[in-house]
């Protein structure tokens, strides 16, 4: 099969991923499941000049087809499409206010409600490794667990939903709040909301709200 509409929609979404500024040049990398596999972005080309066919597809077994190299973190997207069957695509980006944080090794308290669109109520900062390697991937899916969101330490940030679309709108909104809490940081110290504040927080995204969180 071509996954015509697929290649599209990644293509689509790094170049958007750029366009609202929460990532540049060729940073950052985005997949999305197909059957058996997922298809990735190459590694290292700009956006602009990206067509359907310089999309990778990669097997769950290994098989990779396609004119270009894979993105180089097609690890963590292979082992969290594998592991986290509520993922449909995965997203990654190097935006300003993730990386500041990210090189300060912070994870997100809930000082912001909007914390729970990550699904818990933090943000991790995965583990320091390498970009590329086995063990950035090990320490991501580690972060990630019961999440959709974490940071990379001294890196980007990494989100995964059910669909491109959905991942676009969480990287934005992670993006903003890392933003913000960054800001509060110069001026003291966040009151945070407590355990049961969170908990009606995600009662109420529950009620209906469009990006319900999982449970812890
Ligand atoms: P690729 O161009 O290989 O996807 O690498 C970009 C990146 O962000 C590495 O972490
Ligand atoms: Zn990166």
């Amino acid at each position: 099969m071509n996954w015509r509409a697929e290649r599209e929609e990644l293509i689509a979404t790094v170049r958007e991923m750029n366009a609202r500024g929460i990532n540049q040049g060729s940073s950052g990398n985005a997949s999305i499941r197909i059957e058996d596999g997922y298809l990735i972005t190459p590694s290292g080309m700009a956006y602009e000049d990206l067509v359907p066919e310089d999309i990778v597809e990669m097997s769950f077994d290994g098989e990779v087809s396609g004119r270009r190299n894979p993105s180089s973190e097609w690890r963590f997207h292979h082992d969290l499409l594998e592991n986290r069957p509520d993922f449909g695509a995965i997203l990654h980006t190097h935006g300003k206010a993730a990386m500041t944080l990210a090189c300060q090794r912070l994870e997100l308290p809930p000082f912001h409600y909007m914390i729970a669109v990550a699904g818990g109520n933090t943000i991790r900062c995965a583990d320091y490794a390498t970009f590329g390697t086995q063990e950035l991937s090990d320490n991501a899916l580690k972060a990630m667990d019961g999440r959709k969101a974490c940071l990379l330490a001294n890196h980007g940030l990494l989100v995964g939903e059910v669909s491109l679309a959905r991942a676009l709108s969480l990287a934005v909104e992670v993006e903003t709040l890392c933003d913000t809490y960054w800001r509060i940081l110069q001026i003291g110290k966040p009151v945070l909301l407590s355990e049961a504040e969170m908990d009606e927080v995600k009662a109420q995204f529950r009620k209906g709200y469009g990006m319900p969180p999982e449970e812890d």
